[in-house]
């Protein structure tokens, strides 16, 4: 296991600015991405979800803090029901989304700023969990705002590229 240093804006923009590729079927390299996203948000108080980018690999995979989000997801859902404290989604796409928030966000990568921005009040998610299967999941205020936040890591966007 690795708890690896988060990446943060004022010093690898760089990465946090590039796009990352799809996770391809036999990336031998994914089961230790997956292990340090997990180990390193679990180590990180008050982060409630990490994009493989923010620990330096360009690759579409992000994690989330269940104990933090339990609220926002179907109770009869995969996600809900996982024992996990940390949820995997591998190559995720945003399928539909419904409502708006507009609220103020933080990032591990971007420490001590704040940015009030407008998203989607609920995402229907599709994408692979750790064991590669396909599953689909709605998601709710806090944790669809996360999913949004990590998918724009994933794309190279940063909570200041939504500063009005
Ligand atoms: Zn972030």
């Amino acid at each position: 296991m690795a708890v690896k240093k988060i990446l943060s804006f004022s010093q690898s923009e760089h990465i946090l600015k590039a796009k990352s590729i799809a996770v391809q079927a036999d990336d031998p390299q994914l089961s230790e991405i997956v292990r340090d996203l997990k180990d390193t948000l679990l180590a990180t108080p008050n982060g409630v979800g990490l994009a493989a980018p923010q620990i330096g690999y360009l690759k579409r995979v992000f994690v989330l803090r269940k104990d933090y989000l339990a609220d926002d997801f179907e109770p009869d859902s995969m996600l809900a029901k996982s024992e996990d404290p940390v949820l995997v989604f591998i190559n995720p796409q945003i399928i539909s989304e419904k409502g708006h928030l507009h609220e103020e966000e933080g990032c591990l990568s971007v420490p001590c700023a704040y940015v009030k921005i407008k998203r989607a009040q609920i995402v229907k998610i599709s994408a692979l969990n750790e064991n590669k299967q396909q599953f689909q999941a709605c998601l709710k205020d806090l944790a669809s705002r996360a999913v949004q936040q990590e998918i724009d890591h994933l794309n190279g966007v940063l909570i200041l590229d939504h500063i009005e």
